[in-house]
């Protein structure tokens, strides 16, 4: 029998975890024809998150966990799910239901029929900030005009991989993960299939404006390098500028024997091209952060306890 590995991250989903279990059980009855696996993550859960999945895994062998030593980021407990995933399929889903586990019978299908990947994305943002939405699309604009990588708006981290997915994305050990963007670079034939959005079942969100933001710089600077691009042209378009007037400064002194005048001006062109200056150093700085990060090559995660044997 092929198996299906359901990973699911868990920050502070107490309340979420036995509502989405029952969700989940009832899909595994549904596709008797396969096995399955749950991997809970807890990514250093403040509440009785793990003591929920404990009380899941007296019920039901099929559940595993891991937990981590500290709350490490979405991307890090997805990643250490996949790394022990057993299944010939793996699937990741949130614990608050927004990714629906009545989708995967037809994302298996699709699988089926031959797509090494099934993708989900959301085509409306319904029960979202309106500013949220806003900057989300233009992140989407943004970073797909400045990255080779196409970045699917909307696209949610539930999908649907073939074990051969699952390995490629394992083999990307980076540091600084943007799963997004991860999916994307390994290729592979993937569909992608629509939804409305649903609002979580419990608990609240714990992705803060700031942290968004964060994340979508993260994604930037890990798939493209065209702010680097970008700081440069500045630099030679500056220097142009400069040469320019110097060459129309010396003109005019000779020809009419101008008068020093002008302060309030070259204040203003001082303080204009020293922030473009910081602006672009700062450029630098996140790329050299990020591969001060690389170097360092710290885990992605520490598991403080798990019942899972393998690896
Ligand atoms: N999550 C996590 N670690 C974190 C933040 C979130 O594992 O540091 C999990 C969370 O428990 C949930 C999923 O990631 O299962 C998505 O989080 P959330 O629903 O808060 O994000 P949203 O759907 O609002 O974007
Ligand atoms: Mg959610």
């Amino acid at each position: 029998m092929e198996k299906i590995s359901i990973i699911v991250s868990c920050y502070n989903e107490e309340e979420a975890l036995p509502l989405f279990y029952k969700e989940a059980n009832k899909l595994t009855k549904e596709m008797n024809e396969f096995e399955f696996e749950f991997i809970f993550v807890n990514d250093g859960s403040k509440d009785k998150t793990l003591e929920e999945i404990k009380k899941l895994n007296k019920k039901d062998k099929r559940v595993k966990y891991i937990s981590f030593s500290r709350n490490f980021g979405k991307e890090a407990a997805m990643y250490a799910g996949l790394v022990h995933s057993s299944g010939d399929y793996v699937t990741l889903m949130d614990a608050d239901l927004q990714d629906p586990p009545s989708l995967l019978p037809k994302m298996m299908e699709y699988i089926k029929d031959g797509y090494d990947s099934v993708g989900t994305r959301r085509v409306t943002r319904k029960g979202e900030p309106p500013i949220r939405s806003f900057f989300a699309r233009m992140f989407y604009k943004i970073i797909n005009k400045m990255s080779k990588i196409e970045m699917v708006d909307g696209a949610r981290d539930y999908r649907l991989m073939k074990r051969c997915v699952v390995d490629s994305i394992i083999s990307l050990r980076e540091y600084n993960r943007y799963s997004k963007g991860l999916f994307s670079f390994v290729g592979f034939d993937t569909k992608w299939i629509e939804f409305e959005n649903v609002e979580r079942v419990a608990g609240e969100t714990k992705w803060s404006f700031w942290k968004l933001f964060i994340y979508a710089l993260e994604g930037i600077t890990a798939f493209s390098t065209v702010p680097l691009v970008f700081s440069a042209v500045i630099g030679v378009l500056f220097c142009l500028i400069a040469f320019i007037a110097i060459l129309v400064i010396i003109f005019k002194t000779l020809v009419y024997g101008d008068p020093v005048s002008g302060w309030p001006s070259t204040v203003c062109i001082i303080f204009l091209v020293s922030g473009i200056q910081l602006f672009c150093t700062g450029i630098i700085g996140q790329y050299l952060s990020k591969t001060y990060l690389e170097t360092k090559n710290r885990p992605i995660y520490i598991i403080k306890e798990t019942n899972i044997d393998n690896k």
